[in-house]
Formats: structure tokens, sequence, C-alpha cells
């Protein structure tokens, strides 16, 4: 059936925040693409989810070349998306893709050569029927191809219309450092960061990346913001079924020691204390910080997603 978004869907609740020192505004909550959305799931549900999502004003979807699986497929959800729901509120979204990552075999299909990032994006555009990204990130930092080779190469996709804006992810301070100077001087300043920051992964703070992003006036968006589920009451009796856990390769259950089940026992109960789910909570402890723009969440159906947004109307922790 014809998709005709809610036109509620700005009157939900969501809040914008500005990107660093820009002139976007993103979703707190943006939804990510990883997993739920590759050619080996229900097409149907991943529909549901991204619906649900634009109907409560995430207007940020995050992709990578390589998610699915297989690699790529998740880009072609997306493209199949546009043509069947999304093409009229086009110019109401916001979608970022990536390469960095192994993508396809041989010696330009992986990390950070002009080479790669350049054949990478015209195929993501292709999967996903889009004209131009509004994003393109660096996915990782490549410490074996000069760091001007790949900055110029980013600057040289705004200038051909590819991508609006240039992000980069998982780079670590100097390299960080180098980025914000070489894309400030060639015109094209660094929007945002992607770095993995939630209530059990605070290596963005520890590593001086949210200071350096905020005094620079980059956005910082966090992936994994519930580190893949641990942080919500998912795995706190053991490992269902259909979780990531048991289904994936991603999240291991050696990860889930019984250390870190108590301490993930003792926020679910300070959570219930405070009337929220632990989600939540870890939700809004991320968006509490002031350089952070955005909470990039996955979810595997709408009713998590339903929850999630919750975060919105959380006390400050
Ligand atoms: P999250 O930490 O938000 O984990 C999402 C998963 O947690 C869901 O798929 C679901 O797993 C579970 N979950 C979510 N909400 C609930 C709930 N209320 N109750 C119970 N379980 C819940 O994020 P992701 O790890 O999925 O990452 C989000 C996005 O970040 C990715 O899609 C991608 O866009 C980006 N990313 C970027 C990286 C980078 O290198 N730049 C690396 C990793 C991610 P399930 O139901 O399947 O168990």
């Amino acid at each position: 059936e014809k998709y005709i978004a809610d036109n509620t869907r700005y009157d939900n609740g969501m809040e914008y925040a500005r990107c660093g020192r820009s002139g976007v505004l993103l979703p707190k909550v943006s939804l990510g693409f990883w997993h739920n959305f590759g050619g080996v799931d229900d097409y149907s549900r991943s529909r549901a989810i991204t619906r649900y999502a634009f109907d409560h004003g995430i207007t940020h979807f995050d992709l990578a070349n390589n998610y699915g699986p297989p690699y790529g497929s998740a880009e072609e959800t997306m493209g199949r998306l546009m043509d069947d729901d999304f093409r009229p509120y086009r110019d109401e979204l916001f979608i970022s893709t990536k390469a960095g990552y192994d993508m396809w075999p041989g010696p330009y299909g992986n990390w950070g050569s002009r080479k790669y990032l350049m054949a990478s994006l015209d195929q993501s555009l292709k999967r996903m029927r889009i004209d131009y990204a509004d994003l393109f990130y660096s996915h990782r930092y490549d410490p074996e191809t000069p760091l001007e080779e790949t900055l110029q190469a980013l600057v040289d996709i705004v200038r051909a219309g590819k991508a609006l804006y240039i992000g980069i992810s998982r780079w670590p301070l100097e390299a960080l450092r180098v980025a914000i100077k070489y894309l400030k001087e060639h015109d094209v300043p660094l929007l945002i960061y992607q770095g993995r920051l939630n209530m059990i992964d605070r290596a963005p703070i520890e590593e001086g990346i949210i200071d350096e992003c905020e005094r620079e006036g980059v956005g910082f968006i966090s992936f994994s913001p519930l580190a893949q589920g641990l942080l919500t009451d998912r795995y706190l009796n053991g490992v269902p079924e259909d979780s990531r856990m048991s289904k994936g390769k991603f999240l291991k259950s050696d990860m889930l020691t019984p250390e870190l089940l108590n301490r993930l026992r003792r926020l679910n109960n300070q959570a219930a204390s405070r009337g929220e789910t632990l989600a939540e909570m870890a939700l809004a402890w991320i968006l509490q910080h002031k350089a952070v723009t955005s909470v990039l969440i996955g979810a595997s159906s709408t009713r998590q997603l339903e929850k999630n947004l919750k975060c919105l109307s959380a006390e400050p922790i």
C-alpha cells in the first residue's frame, strides 16, 4: 500500500540538534542500517521500521557500503525504500554512507585510497538510487595511505556534488586534528565524527575526541549507543534466540561476563528506580553530553524504536 508520511511527524516529540558549527540539524535519535536491513532480512520488517522512524521525526538514516549481509544489500534496501516509499520525501531525509572496510576483492576495495573512495561512493549511490549522499564518511583511519590523499578525495567528492558533507569515523585523535585542519583549509569543513560512546565504552571521552569535536565545532554521533543491545533488558536473563548475540557474529557471548552482567543489572535497577527502561536511560546519558549531536541506534522491530524514543523525555542522570 502507498506510504503517506504521518503529518504529525515533526510534532511527536523529536528534537533536532545543530551538528557542530554547521547549518545542519540532526534528530537526536538517528537510525542505523548495519543490522536488520540486509538481503538476508525480511524486507517488510525493514520497511516498517523505516516508516515508523520517519513518522516519528527520525530524518537521518546511516548506512555504509558493506552493510548487509551480503555487502551492499542494506544500501539496496534503501534504494528499494526510496522507490517504494521515500522518493517524495528525499529533501526531508539526511542519508549517510561510508567506505573504509572490506568491500570488493582486490587491492582497490578497502581502506582509504582515492581510487577506493571514489568508486565506492558511485556504487553506493546506484544501490541507494539517489543522486547524492547527504553525508559521506571515511569509515576508518588508514595508516598506510597518506592522510592528504584520503582527505583530498573527500573534498573532491563534495566538489563533484556526490555528497553534501563529509564525516570521519573511528579516526584517532591526531588524525582527526589533521582532518579538521585540512578540510577547513579546503573549504569543506568536517561536519561530524562518528564514534562509539555508551555507558560501558567511554573511549571518545577518555581519548579527548569529544573535547576536540566540541572545541572545533564538529558534531559527534554515537554508534552502538546501546552497546549492540547489552544496555537494554535483552540479556539480563539469558540469551534470547532471536537476539543479535545468538544470531550474529559481531556480539559474542563471551562478552557477557558475570561482572558485566552484574553491572548491567545494577544499571537496570537504577533505571527502574527512575521509572525508565535501561535503554532509555542509556541513551539519555549519552545525549546529555553537550558535544553529542545524536545517538545512532539500531532496531530489529518498531517496538524497540518506540521504546527507545522515550529517551527524549528522560531525566538527566
Ligand atoms: P545499538 O547499540 O542501538 O544496538 C541495537 C540493537 O540492540 C538492536 O538491533 C536490538 O538487537 C537491540 N535493541 C535495541 N533496542 C532494544 C530494546 N529496547 N530492547 C531490547 N533490545 C534492543 O546500535 P547498533 O550496534 O545496531 O549500531 C547502530 C548503528 O551505528 C548501525 O546501524 C550503524 O549505522 C552504526 N555503526 C557504525 C559503526 C562504525 O564503524 N562507524 C560501527 C557500528 C555501528 P536485537 O533485537 O537484534 O537483539
